[in-house]
């Protein structure tokens, strides 16, 4: 049993927010916000899909992809354009660095304060709306466990 708990709240706030648009929340819809918002994994949208399908099996990958374009576009979803597709932080929407492991996958969030080297990037050159992905890559310790017990195969 994980410790973690639901981030209701932000769950919440985003679902209050799509209803002053006039986005009408489905039951799907709800369903795609809550495995968006529920998962430290950063999912792609297939992953999104792959879980609401369980309890909601006519969902279609379009309607996936519809509401995290609308997240986006409220500004309430980070995309993560990576090699192998998107991945998604409904979580933690404002910019913020990444630590992805090469060999499974997992995208954790580092907290690296990117706010002020942007600013100074900005004044230097003279460039207004300056925005930054910031991603570090390598192998994560279970990664490397594995590696171990693998090798002789
Ligand atoms: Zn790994
Ligand atoms: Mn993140």
């Amino acid at each position: 049993m994980s410790l973690d708990t639901f981030p209701h709240a932000r769950l919440d706030q985003v679902t209050a927010l799509l209803k002053t648009t006039g986005y009408r929340l489905t039951p799907q819809r709800l369903a795609i916000l809550r495995a968006l918002i529920g998962s430290h994994q950063h999912p792609s949208v297939e992953q999104i899909y792959r879980q609401v399908r369980q309890d909601f099996p006519t969902t279609s990958l379009a309607t996936v992809y519809n509401t995290l374009e609308c997240l986006k576009s409220l500004g309430e979803v980070l995309e993560l354009p990576l090699g192998g597709g998107s991945r998604y932080d409904g979580r933690k929407p404002e910019p913020h660095a990444h630590l992805i492991c090469t060999a499974c996958g997992r995208i954790e969030d580092l907290d690296i304060d990117l706010g002020g080297i942007t600013q100074a990037v900005a004044q230097e050159r003279g460039y207004t709306e300056v925005r930054q992905r910031l991603e570090f890559y390598g192998i994560c310790p279970a990664c490397q466990e594995g590696s171990q017990i693998g090798k002789g195969n």
